[in-house]
């Protein structure tokens, strides 16, 4: 028989947990990629990570044929491709990394369920996080929701062991041998090639300067490597011991956000779609269609807002400050939901993660775990004082800023700020 490594959102080859297990697991190993129609179904047919992932994936191919093995594709619904794939092969095993997303989960249950009633191990492991589940708790054994008691434990708890790679090239030779096996194409799968850029892996010039320049969106100054971690081309145990080899506190903070967002979706999955403060869901949100297509396009009239979602729109990335001030923007100024500018950002964003995108928009909507309080309401114009004084961020993607061409404010923003404090104070009081 042979051991089936099911790749997910963990595609390299190097220090990889489930991997690594398999190819010291006695029996040779064949890797295995699904292009998943529970979650291709939903995506617009030019989304680009699916560019990227099916790219990655080829490339995986391509190292492993050299050793004369293969990655098997399959495009369906995982339900029916595995029942298929233990027809096709003598399967004895299967291992895999764990995933935290409500869909994975499920999807990981009835597969365990699955393979157990043929009679078949299944083996999953931690690999996207340094600490996840329950491995970070309270004294009382309850997950923090506050973040700095959180990385104070995560910190004291860090050490060599937990950011130590797994030496799968070592095993190399263990893969089932095979002959090439086919790659459907992405049109056969109903997508567009995208012609986007993909960001490199390269943080390491980066981290020195971090702390001084990744709040400033004109500049450079932060690492984009939300999309490596997001899809595993880049392993979190190297990203953090490579911040610690640099010294760089504040961005080994930020892989620890990370993980705490990740840690919450964990233990409070419920908040994935609805406010984790529940009294946050008695808000009267407005709702304006129109208003909202104006946010989504970058023609609000507030031009740190407009610059962002430009960016968003043109590249698949955001700066952070503006990712905050967007979001605050639209559940705060324009009072739509929450949820709305979530699915948005979902689809648009190439480093898309669920749990550091709900958390992020539930922290500027108020609702969130460790949110500033609701009357907090973020002001445009400071904001663009503070953090892009000279316009260079505005001016590079609202050209038109500062002409007759350029949008009037869509609202007020002494206005907006009473009427939010208004509604939500209502809301909240009639919960
Ligand atoms: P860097 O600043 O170089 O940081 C390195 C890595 O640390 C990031 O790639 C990310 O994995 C992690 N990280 C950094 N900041 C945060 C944070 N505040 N919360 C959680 N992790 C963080 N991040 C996502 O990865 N996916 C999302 O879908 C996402 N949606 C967001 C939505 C809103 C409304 C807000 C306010 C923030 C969101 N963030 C999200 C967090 C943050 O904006 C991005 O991680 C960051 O901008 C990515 O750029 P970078 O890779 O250059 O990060």
């Amino acid at each position: 028989g042979i051991s089936i490594f099911w790749f997910r959102r963990d595609l390299r080859l190097e220090d990889n947990a489930a991997l690594y297990h398999a190819l010291k697991g006695g029996h040779p190993v064949l890797p295995l990629f699904i292009f998943d129609q529970n979650i291709l179904d939903k995506l617009a047919v030019d989304d680009a990570r699916i560019t990227f992932i099916y790219q990655t994936v080829a490339d995986l191919k391509t190292v492993l044929q050299k050793y004369g093995s293969d990655v098997l594709v399959k495009y369906g619904k995982p339900e029916e491709v595995w029942p298929e794939v233990l027809r096709e092969y003598d399967v004895a095993k299967v291992y895999t990394n764990h995933d935290y997303e409500p869909y994975a989960r499920e999807r990981d249950d009835n597969m365990a369920e699955f393979l157990r009633s043929e009679k078949i191990e299944f083996k999953t492991f931690k690999d996207q996080v340094v600490f996840e589940k329950g491995e970070i708790l309270k004294s009382d054994k309850t997950p923090y929701t506050v973040f700095t008691p959180f990385y104070k434990q995560w910190q004291a708890k860090l050490n060599d062991f937990y950011l130590k790679a797994y030496p799968t090239e070592r095993y190399l030779n263990n893969f089932f041998k095979t002959k090439y096996l086919p790659l459907p194409t992405l049109k056969e799968m109903g997508f567009e090639v995208s012609k986007l850029a993909f960001p490199k892996i390269s943080y390491q010039d980066k981290l020195d300067s971090y702390a001084n320049e990744r709040d400033f969106p004109a500049i450079a100054g932060t690492t984009r490597i939300g999309l490596h971690l997001r899809f595993g081309t880049v392993s979190i145990r190297k990203a953090a011991k490579d911040a610690v080899d640099a010294k760089s506190n504040v961005w080994l903070s930020e892989l620890a956000w990370r993980e705490f967002y990740m840690m919450i979706l964990w233990h409070f999955p419920y908040a994935a779609f609805n406010s984790f403060k529940k009294q946050y869901d008695h808000i009267k949100w407005r709702n304006n269609e129109n208003e909202f297509k104006a946010w989504c396009e970058g023609n609000t009239g507030y031009p740190l807002v407009d610059a962002g979602m430009r960016e968003l729109n043109e590249t698949g990335w955001m700066h952070n400050r503006v990712r905050m001030v967007t979001a605050s923007f639209l559940s705060k100024h324009l009072l739509i939901d929450w949820r709305w500018g979530e699915a948005y950002f979902a689809s648009k964003l190439l480093d898309y993660e669920m749990a550091s995108n709900v958390s992020g928009w539930q922290w500027a909507a108020g609702s969130g775990n460790d949110a500033a309080p609701y009357f907090r309401v973020f002001n445009p114009e400071l904001q663009t004082k503070r953090f892009d004084p000279k316009f260079e961020y505005i001016k590079k993607w609202v050209p038109e800023f500062g002409t007759k061409k350029y949008a009037q404010p869509i609202v007020e923003h002494k206005f907006a700020r009473e009427r939010v404090l208004k509604v939500f104070k209502e809301g909240l009081a009639n919960s």
